[in-house]
């Protein structure tokens, strides 16, 4: 039985909100959450963006939480997109309780972080460089915060923030209910966990039951030469405008940007590379609807919540298959629906196998219907150079395709010299020392 947000024990004036806001019923997260959390358990949950895990964790914390005084909250997140959008959402929450929520990430000038923390704040999400920052300068104190939210915390590990994040949690009592809440669930976050948890209570949630159900999702197997004329036709055409196209790298989402554009498309780009005010510029244009195509990065879009986005369009298969949910994530927001189509290139089988195999949910191959032939595939091959001694003997063995197709130059040792080469892309064959075919035995 599902039960409602007042039954599971959230405030009068909080649910009056959500009414406002459209939430009827509690999302799976939701229910399972927040009676521990209002009950004052520690939390490890796995839920990725678009489960609805903000409202999991805020709801219980603004049933908590006293609504005058000091800092009694700390949320913590890996970028200040979600930052931005978590204390958006939580406003929405706390409209009738005065609960003043801040966000503090670095890019941001710190002075305007100054004001909006000494008109007093009793929920914090920060980002955690900048937040040390604040420490550091005795501008922000955690003295009186009971609450810990430690929100994708396995990004925030990808991105280097262990040493920070203990370094916080140190400024913080141990007298504190700590929360941690990550898509993925890999060794090191459960060490955190026990490290700096008690006796917690884990929330496992089947993540693509939960949300891909509203997702249309299907793939083409392209040339990868090919893939860029694939991908004009995909955009051409689409039925719904908002669009997310995903590549691998900052140097790829520029250049499928200005391609794209020549072709007479509007896009924009977001990755980790551009300034805050790049950044909430490119969010603002396409939110509003300037560019109707987003190119993006992995980490960048992480977060993003615009509910008009209905298609999200790999042009690179990521390598891990939770990224991939990740991504097609971004559409079917608040309960909409929306398109995920895959261009996948020989070189990406293996991978896109991985995520075939990680979904009960079906993923159409485009190709019979758009009448487009799938790329036979071509045997590897293994480069040999006749043997010339015992140590002077080079194997080149296939190795996985460069993604760094963006041109730039490195350099390569042919046995004699250094050589000036570019990245385009293609297949690259690594060169073995003969001595590590000794080593390895294989002579
Ligand atoms: P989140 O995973 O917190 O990013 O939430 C994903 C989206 O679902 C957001 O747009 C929320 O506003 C929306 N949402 C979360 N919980 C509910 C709910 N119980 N009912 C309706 N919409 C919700």
């Amino acid at each position: 039985m599902t039960k409602t947000f007042q039954e599971l024990g959230i405030d009068v004036d909080t649910n009056r909100a959500l009414k406002e806001n459209g939430y009827e019923d509690p999302f799976p997260i939701q229910q399972e959450a927040i009676p521990l959390m209002l009950k004052g358990i520690d939390v490890v949950g796995q839920a990725h963006t678009g489960t609805g895990k903000t409202a999991a964790f805020a709801l219980p914390i603004l049933t908590k939480i006293k609504r005058r005084g000091p800092i009694q909250s700390l949320i913590l997140v890996p970028t200040r997109e979600l930052a931005v959008q978590v204390t958006v959402e939580i406003n929405k929450f706390a409209k009738y309780t005065g609960v003043r929520t801040v966000s503090i990430y670095g890019g941001q000038n710190i002075g305007i972080q100054h004001d909006q923390l000494r008109k007093g704040v009793q929920i914090l999400v920060a980002t955690p460089g900048r937040l040390i920052d604040h420490i550091k300068q005795g501008s922000i104190d955690l003295e009186n915060v009971r609450f810990v939210i430690l929100d994708e915390a396995d990004r925030m590990l990808d991105m280097g923030f262990i040493d920070d994040i203990k370094f916080i949690l140190f400024y913080v009592s141990e007298d504190r209910q700590t929360c941690l809440f990550s898509a993925t669930m890999p060794q090191e976050i459960l060490r955190l966990a026990q490290e700096y948890m008690k006796d917690f209570e884990e929330i496992r949630l089947n993540e693509e039951e939960i949300s891909l159900d509203t997702i249309d999702q299907s793939y083409l197997m392209v040339y990868e030469r090919e893939k860029f004329r694939h991908l004009c036709d995909l955009i051409k055409m689409r039925d719904k405008k908002q669009t997310i196209v995903f590549a691998a790298t900052k140097q790829r989402t520029h250049r499928l940007a200005s391609e794209l554009k020549q072709e007479g498309f509007r896009a924009i780009t977001i990755h980790g590379d551009l300034s805050q005010r790049q950044r909430d510029n490119a969010m603002y244009r396409f939110k509003k609807g300037t560019e109707d195509i987003l190119v993006a990065t992995d980490i960048a879009a992480r977060g993003i919540d615009v509910p008009a986005v209905g298609h999200v369009i790999n042009y690179d298969i990521p390598e891990d298959p939770l990224i991939y949910f990740h991504r097609i994530g971004r559409t079917a927001r608040a309960g909409g629906t929306g398109k995920a189509i895959s261009l996948v290139s020989q070189d990406r089988i293996d991978d896109f196998g991985r995520i075939l195999r990680q979904t009960k949910h079906p993923i159409r191959k485009l190709n019979d219907e758009m009448g487009i032939e799938i790329p036979i595939a071509q045997r590897r091959q293994q480069y040999q150079r006749p043997y010339s001694g015992r140590f002077q003997r080079r194997d080149y063995e296939y190795h996985k395709r460069d993604d760094r197709t963006d041109g730039t130059r490195y350099r390569r040792y042919d046995g004699n010299n250094y050589r000036q080469m570019r990245r385009s892309g293609g297949y690259s064959y690594r060169q073995q020392s003969g001595y590590n075919n000794y080593r390895n035995g294989r002579f």
